[in-house]
């Protein structure tokens, strides 16, 4: 019980891409170099979590620019050499975003092999992160579909053949990422929820959706300040969500203004709690950790508490995600041995 995870990402080494700056470019031009250096630094990103005693890992997305474009680089119909500068996340802030220009198709499995190296290298549980269909759609700029459920269910189905491809490859859980959620609360309801359900059927490892306020950047905490004192998004969707197919959800909660019994609407479902806070440089102590989930205790039982991060902390210095691993793991540790 209170088996720990992570949201996904975590920093790269210094050599591989710069340090903090979101979507930094790779340092190695060399194709054949960059693609070792990428497999080097995802031994480093379980050997990490393995050491500071996480339980369900991730390769830290260590392959990955960006946890949306990442994917969608080997996505047929989509043209990234025609990028648009558009608003995302209701204009939330505004990001380079390729265009699609016809029919979404798979031509070849993306992470596949990712997932194969990955689990070649921990004998701990796997996690392999992917992107939601609504937060794909909001991260492209459309001359094609025109129709945001439309093009978001052609993905669903990209997605879920996806999928299953990396369950065949090792992956024990699934996850995917949907800031959008925390975005468009009517469209989760009106199309959102057949989309994750298209993504994850027939899948039989544990499928996840991770919904936070998004990376500590400048735009999204200045949005966490207009939310109120209570952040009231998750009361809007987990009811919808509580419907759906999927096994677990990942949410946000420390430093944050959700209220701990949002958990109370997500049934059944596992509970993914972010007791760690990625917008930060400060470490959470493992008390701070161990108060946190004992909260979360009151909403439901242990086993299906999974002690998470809030988000990526891909935008963190590598010193402060270790010792941030740390604190997580430990916080748990505490709250187990009371139990
Ligand atoms: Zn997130």
């Amino acid at each position: 019980m209170l088996e720990t995870t992570i949201s996904g990402s975590l920093p790269k080494p210094a050599w591989l891409a710069e340090e903090v700056p979101l979507w930094a470019p790779w340092r190695i031009a060399d194709e054949d170099q960059l693609a070792q250096a990428k497999r080097d630094a995802v031994r480093l990103a379980l050997l990490d979590q393995e050491d500071a005693g996480i339980d369900i890992v991730s390769d830290g997305e260590q392959s990955r620019q960006h946890f949306v474009h990442g994917f969608l680089e080997r996505i047929e119909g989509i043209d990234f050499a025609r990028k648009k500068r558009i608003g995302i996340r209701a204009d939330r802030y505004e990001a380079d975003c390729p265009t699609v220009v016809g029919a979404i198709r798979r031509p070849a499995p993306v992470h596949a092999e990712d997932v194969r190296f990955a689990r070649a290298h921990t004998s701990r549980k796997l996690k392999f992160t992917l992107p939601g269909p609504m937060t794909i759609v909001d991260t492209l700029a459309d001359d094609h579909y025109g129709d945001r459920p439309t093009m978001a269910m052609d993905f669903a189905r990209v997605l879920n053949q996806e999928a299953r491809d990396l369950e065949a490859a090792g992956a024990d859980v699934i996850q995917f990422d949907e800031p959008a959620y925390n975005v468009y609360l009517d469209e989760v309801k009106d199309w959102g929820i057949e989309t994750l359900d298209t993504a994850v059927a027939g899948l039989s490892a544990k499928t996840a959706i991770h919904i936070c306020y998004g990376y500590g950047i400048k735009a999204n905490n200045d949005w966490k300040k207009t939310l109120g004192s209570e952040w009231r998004q998750y009361a809007a969707t987990f009811p919808t969500i509580a419907e759906s197919q999927i096994d677990q959800v990942s949410l946000e909660l420390a430093h944050s203004g959700v209220p701990t019994a949002v958990i109370d609407l997500l049934g059944d479902k596992d509970v993914l709690v972010g007791v760690i806070d990625v917008a930060t440089d400060t470490v959470e102590t493992p008390g701070e950790v161990a108060a946190l989930i004992r909260q979360t205790l009151a909403h439901a039982p242990a086993e299906r508490i999974f002690p998470c991060t809030n988000c990526g902390m891909v935008p963190l210095a590598r010193t402060v995600a270790v010792a941030k691993l740390r604190a997580l793991a430990a916080g748990a540790a505490i709250t187990r041995d009371e139990l």
